[in-house]
């Protein structure tokens, strides 16, 4: 029966969570009633239907348990996930202003992508084949403060969140400038994200220096806190070596005056680790360390080359590592040793970089480099199983960027943050293990529909939510003016 069914996968526990949106009595009801419907005076009044049932032949839910469910249904009200049940018994028990259908689709936790530039999508091919610092002082750096503005910041991350959205990715974290005009287009196109100001201490695109990056980014942190659930804005100081001690330092302060996550490059090159080394005298995250920098908390992007001694401490400092597989491929940045932080209680998550050093947004792809980078480093395919690597683009990034509680599994009183991926394609017959087949074969084009905060912002391929003629016609006339000016630059 339905309320058993819910029992069962831990919603209990989530609903404690969230007695503010869903009573602990009725949790208690539920669970001691596996007979009588489940009724929620919150959300399922009688007479009224709720907003929305998304089905599927499998669900995936990256629970605990990781467990998969045949032929059932998610009702979503509010935003929220208020029951999960098999198909007929849903569509029974909850009458629904919208049901996405469920033949031959998997259902799962939306893709969470852990570090990214979004309007760098822009960029995208600018500049390729170069090492980190020549690609970031000869050609990014000079171009982001030649062309970066607000506009080009709102096309570039609307065309990202298109993207993103288009290949079930639902949540991101962002690195770039300009951060309210990111929030406003997140804001608009129903994505959930966590933004940061960029601080850097060199003249950017919007700001002068450190100091200056950081009385804007406090600004923009006023302007957006508790202003959209959706979105989270924190701080992101560039890296280790954009920045001093100090001014580390002072973001991290003003990040915990905020309450507020900090997004930065960590360990990302074998320079940074030698420029650690020879400015500050410790390895990057030992540095970091000891200026109480994993104080509040972190998500650390890259890590490549961190120490065994390094490891410990992420771990024990609950920071959020973000791994990267095809930048740090594309840019030969390293193999990061994700096997080993995930055997030493590290949280790690994925996550695509900016678009200019991957060229793409694909979470898929990156699932599948993430496992085969790990088997041939290591020499061994039993390294990152297809579940783990599944786990660290949804409830493993989840909790890596601090929103675990929230969202990255599909459980009675998570936010409704859910995706169906169609498994009718050729390369998914015949299908064996659908876990298998989400990391091994399925690719950006397989999703189909893609579920926010309970909002459907796209809907059998469809983009509900960016208006996407409007967006390419703009990208393509920006990247007209972009590719005119280097050249005339070339020329001289
Ligand atoms: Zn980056």
């Amino acid at each position: 029966m339905l309320p058993l069914f819910l029992c069962q996968n831990g919603w209990m526990k989530n609903i404690l969570k969230r007695s503010a949106l869903i009573t602990p009595l009725l949790a208690l009801l539920a669970c001691s009633q596996d007979t009588a419907p489940l009724t929620d005076p919150t959300t399922d009044t009688s007479g009224n239907q709720i907003d929305l049932i998304v089905a599927g032949d499998y669900i995936v839910t990256m629970d605990e348990a990781a467990t998969v469910h045949k032929g059932s249904a998610i009702a979503i009200d509010d935003g929220v996930i208020i029951a999960i049940g098999p198909a007929a018994e849903i569509a029974a028990e909850y009458p629904a202003h919208e049901t996405l259908d469920g033949k031959n689709r998997i259902v799962m936790p939306g893709l969470v992508n852990g570090h990214s530039h979004a309007a760098m999508t822009l960029l995208r091919g600018v500049a390729d084949d170069l090492a980190l610092m020549d690609w970031l002082n000869n050609y990014m750096f000079p171009a982001e403060v030649q062309f970066v503005d607000a506009e080009f910041v709102r096309i570039g991350t609307e065309l990202a969140c298109w993207e993103m959205i288009r290949g079930g990715t639902t949540t991101f974290v962002d690195m770039y400038y300009y951060p309210d005009t990111i929030a406003q287009v997140v804001d608009n196109c129903g994505m959930r994200a966590l933004i940061s100001a960029t601080v850097i201490d060199q003249r950017s695109p919007d700001a002068e220096s450190a100091a200056d990056s950081i009385q804007k980014g406090s600004g923009y942190i006023e302007r957006w806190q508790g202003k959209n659930s959706r979105i989270t804005p924190i701080f992101g100081p560039h890296a280790n070596y954009t920045l001093n001690a100090e001014q580390l330092a002072k973001t991290r302060q003003v990040a915990m005056q905020f309450d507020t996550p900090i997004s930065i490059h960590v360990s990302e090159s074998p320079f940074e680790v030698q420029y650690a080394k020879d400015t500050y005298g410790k390895t990057s995250i030992e540095m970091l360390d000891s200026i109480g920098f994993f104080d509040g908390p972190t998500i650390a992007a890259h890590v490549v080359w961190p120490t065994d001694a390094e490891i410990l401490i992420l771990a024990e400092r609950k920071v959020g590592v973000i791994h990267n597989p095809t930048s740090n491929m594309k840019i030969a940045s390293g193999i990061s040793p994700v096997a080993d932080m995930l055997a030493a209680g590290v949280r790690v998550g994925l996550g695509t970089d900016g678009a200019a050093s991957n060229n793409d947004l694909d979470m898929w792809e990156e699932m599948r480099l993430a496992a085969f980078l790990q088997k041939v480093e290591q020499m061994n395919p039993e390294v990152l199983p297809a579940r783990t690597v599944l786990r660290m683009a949804t409830s493993g990034g989840a909790t890596a960027i601090g929103l675990g509680t929230e969202i990255g599994s599909l459980e009675v009183g998570k936010r409704a943050d859910v995706i169906q991926v169609a498994f009718d394609d050729v390369h998914h017959v015949p299908t064996y293990d659908v876990v298998s087949h989400l990391v091994y074969v399925s690719d950006e084009q397989d999703v189909a529909s893609v579920v926010v905060d309970g909002t459907v912002l796209m809907r059998e391929g469809e983009i509900l939510t960016v208006d996407t003629d409007r967006v390419t016609a703009e990208a393509r006339a920006l990247a007209a003016k972009i590719q005119s000016a280097l050249q005339e630059r070339n020329r001289k």
